[in-house]
């Protein structure tokens, strides 16, 4: 599959029909456990399922494939993902690096979970070279960044910052949930490994949670691999094959996403309710160039700064319709979110806090202009 494209690939990567039917799409191998044939007999390798599972397998191939990675790893979550990662890469005395923006539920794992066990994190503001290089300590073991970020959509150079880190002997990980491998492949740009929530964009219909990793090369897979074995955060047989399907229509969703949301980006930054847009399509946005190089899009998440501040942020996210009111991302149908009392609730009071006068938009694939007229009805309504 390798040397096909990537819509080519998304659809056919781990997708061969059904060699015993020719069911045209791999059946959801609903099983806990496989028969073997003599002791230690195992059909295609798979025995117990937490160890492994042909629907799982299918959608590891396919997100291998999709970010050109050598293996992937699926998980019941997103956290699931970066849990596994983390504890297959790091222990105690060890120091991992984070954006300064990274999603709160990463923060939160690494401090309210690993920390307790040894692991120590510090924050830093990843545009920066120089604040990198003097976060680096000999325990670095991880860079992790997330690019755009979430949920002020900062930029962050992959390439520069994987070589940065890389000189001072520590893994780059890359969360590519916001960009989706439609838009941005870290591997091929310097990092070791992506993880993703597929929850987002990979599932795409809001109707599936889950994770993955995916490797760069053969370093790391044994020791997360273990991590999945031995603690269970698998993903379930519906749901990798739900993710499978939804992955097969990434490429096209993707575009419409990004094309509706600089259509809405433009048409706020126009506006003068809102104080600050938060797109990097916008040529106006600070991370538009690099994003420009390292993207070949720019996505559907934008946030919106309101200049009549905090009340007028909440009061538009409670006013609009065809963006409902809810957490999460990527799914078709687009959602409003007050990212300080939601998504970021975690995070409030400390350096990763979200600015009180923000809303995030999820940009769906419905009509644009109809998405706009809703956006419109609701700044009339909070009347800002
Ligand atoms: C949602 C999200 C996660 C966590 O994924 P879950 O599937 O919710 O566990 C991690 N990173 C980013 C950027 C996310 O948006």
């Amino acid at each position: 599959m390798s040397d096909h494209a990537f819509a080519t690939r998304a659809i056919h990567a781990g997708q061969a029909p059904d060699p015993l039917t020719g069911a045209i799409i791999p059946p959801i191998y609903q099983a806990s456990t496989h028969v073997q044939d003599g002791i230690g007999g195992f059909r295609e390798g798979y025995e117990y399922n937490r160890a492994g599972n042909p629907t799982r397998s299918a959608l590891e191939t396919q997100l291998a494939a999709l970010e050109g990675g050598a293996s992937a790893l699926s998980f019941a979550s997103g956290l699931a993902a970066e849990d596994a990662l983390l504890r297959g890469i790091v222990k105690p005395g060890d120091h991992v690096l984070l954006g300064n923006d990274v999603y709160g539920g990463t923060y939160r794992l690494l401090t309210k979970v690993l920390a307790p066990w040894g692991v120590e994190t510090t924050t830093v503001e990843l545009g920066d070279a120089d604040e990198i290089r003097q976060a680096l300590r000999p325990e670095t073991k991880i860079v992790w960044l997330e690019t755009p970020s979430n949920p002020l959509l900062k930029i962050v150079d992959i390439a520069a910052t994987a070589e940065i880190a890389h000189a001072a002997g520590a893994v780059v990980v890359v969360d590519n949930t916001f960009a989706s491998p439609a838009l941005q492949r870290p591997l091929a740009l310097g990092a070791d490994l992506v993880v993703h929530s597929t929850t987002k964009y990979l599932g795409g219909h809001s109707d599936v949670l889950g994770g993955a990793v995916v490797f760069g090369d053969d370093r790391f897979y044994d020791q997360v691999k273990f991590q999945q074995f031995a603690v269970g955060a698998v993903s379930a047989p519906l749901d990798a094959w739900l993710t499978t399907r939804g992955i097969k229509t990434l490429a096209v969703r993707v575009r419409q996403h990004s094309e509706n949301a600089q259509a809405i980006a433009e048409w706020a930054a126009a506006r003068p309710e809102f104080e600050t847009v938060f797109y990097p399509g916008l040529a106006s946005h600070p991370g538009h160039e690099i994003a420009a190089r390292q993207m070949s899009g720019f996505g559907g998440m934008l946030s919106l700064a309101l200049a009549a501040g905090p009340d007028a942020a909440r009061a538009f996210a409670e006013s609009t319709e065809l963006f409902q009111l809810a957490e999460s991302l990527g799914g078709v149908e687009s959602l409003i979110g007050y990212p300080p009392d939601m998504t970021h609730a975690s995070v409030r009071g400390t350096a990763l806090a979200v600015p009180e006068n923000v809303v995030r938009l999820s940009v769906g694939i419905e009509d644009v202009a109809d998405l706009i007229a809703d956006l419109e009805q609701g700044l009339a309504r909070v009347s800002v």
